[in-house]
């Protein structure tokens, strides 16, 4: 027991005490479950060790109870484990996430106790937590659906210097304000590509008439500056080639070859351009893009069906697809579909807001999806 903690809780006996820093210490597992590989369930082990194997720690953001160690702590000095029940798991990935109210019920759960020779089974256990334990990740599933910016390509970036191309011109022939990054991410980014026209334009006090799709490049409309932007990014991949994130290609042969489909599924109306550019086009079964999205009649990401069309094309019902996306609209695409596992992929969102949004795990990189032990043999 801390003198801190004593300092803090003065009314508590020593009973009090150990439960406040059991909880206390129930809360600190929750951020070390926002790491990949953890299940999602609580933990605290409990050990007996000497008074010279710990040592108090600095830094204002610590908690009373909290200890460092001189010493790893060896298994024979654990008195308990105590661990969430699997029910639990829904209110941890809100929690992680930072649902503060799933956090307040969370803290109203008790963990259960088990001895510590229940380890071995304990473990065993938490290693079937689907998607969380490590192992074959892809295994279980036939089909696997991949978001394409962010996901196989880096085109964001394209996109966005596209978009400063256009802005910046069409701005300075009107004496706006000049094109900043920070307007990409504020009026464009995430937005369908009209609709960023539009948000920009008015950002500036200017409107244009809507126009029509067919409308060409140079049209004084919104369609017409859309499909400006649009010309600019396809002669950008045209001019300069798309490279795709390293070791993609790799995965995908990878899966391919343990016969997996394998389908893009991406707002972008230029994924098949994209695609071919990257030289990935190929190695996938369908490809759902925004144009595929417009003849068919189906609503974009955060809803589920462009996902849902592709796993009905490749003759898969979702629970044996697996939806693998980088942005949170996506990732709450494949959660509202009941795919049967949603990878997020942090290139930058933040593992806690793809967790929060429905992912049932984060990688930095596709290639930990081999690393989860997918040997592509099956
Ligand atoms: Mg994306």
């Amino acid at each position: 027991m801390t003198a801190d903690l004593r300092v803090e809780l003065p009314a508590e006996d020593i009973e009090g005490l150990e439960f406040a820093a059991f909880l206390a210490a129930a809360d600190a597992s929750l951020s070390n479950l926002a790491h990949k590989r953890a299940p999602l369930r609580r933990v605290v082990v409990s050990a007996d060790v000497p008074r010279a194997s710990v040592c108090p720690l600095g830094g204002p953001e610590r908690h009373p109870a909290a200890v460092g160690l001189r010493a790893p702590v060896e298994w024979n000095t654990v008195a308990a484990i105590h661990v969430d029940e699997a029910e639990a798991a829904e209110e941890v990935r809100a929690a992680i996430g930072g649902d503060s109210a799933a956090l307040r019920r969370l803290e109203d759960r008790d963990l259960l106790w088990y001895a510590p020779q229940e380890r071995p089974s304990l473990v065993a256990e938490l290693e079937r937590g689907k998607a969380v334990s490590s192992g074959s990740l892809l295994e279980p599933f036939r089909v696997v659906l991949f978001d394409l910016d962010g996901v196989l390509t880096p085109t964001a970036e394209i996109h966005r210097r596209a978009w400063s191309a256009l802005f910046s011109e069409y701005l300075s022939g009107r004496g706006a304000a000049p094109f900043e990054d920070s307007d990409y991410f504020e009026y464009i980014d995430g937005r369908p590509r009209n609709e960023g026209v539009r948000a920009l334009l008015a950002s500036r006090g200017l409107t244009l008439p809507a126009g029509e799709p067919s409308d060409p490049p140079d049209a004084e409309t919104v369609a017409g500056l859309g499909n400006r932007k649009n010309s600019l990014f396809t002669s950008a991949i045209a001019a300069d080639g798309v490279a795709a994130y390293p070791g993609t290609a790799d995965v995908l042969q990878r899966l391919a070859q343990a016969d997996k489909s394998l389908g893009v599924v991406s707002s972008s109306a230029n994924a098949r351009a994209v695609l071919e550019a990257a030289g990935l086009v190929e190695l996938f079964d369908v490809v759902v893009d925004g144009q595929v999205a417009r003849n068919e009649g189906l609503a974009g990401k955060p809803a589920p069906d462009t996902f849902a069309f592709a796993a009905v094309r490749l003759g898969a019902a979702a629970g044996e697809a697996v939806v693998i996306e980088d942005a949170v609209a996506g990732v709450a695409a494949g959660r509202a579909g009941g795919f049967g596992l949603v990878v997020g992929v942090d290139r930058g969102t933040g593992a806690a807001r793809l967790i929060n949004a429905g992912a049932d795990v984060v990688v930095g990189d596709l290639s930990e999806l081999l690393a989860y032990g997918y040997n592509g043999r099956g």
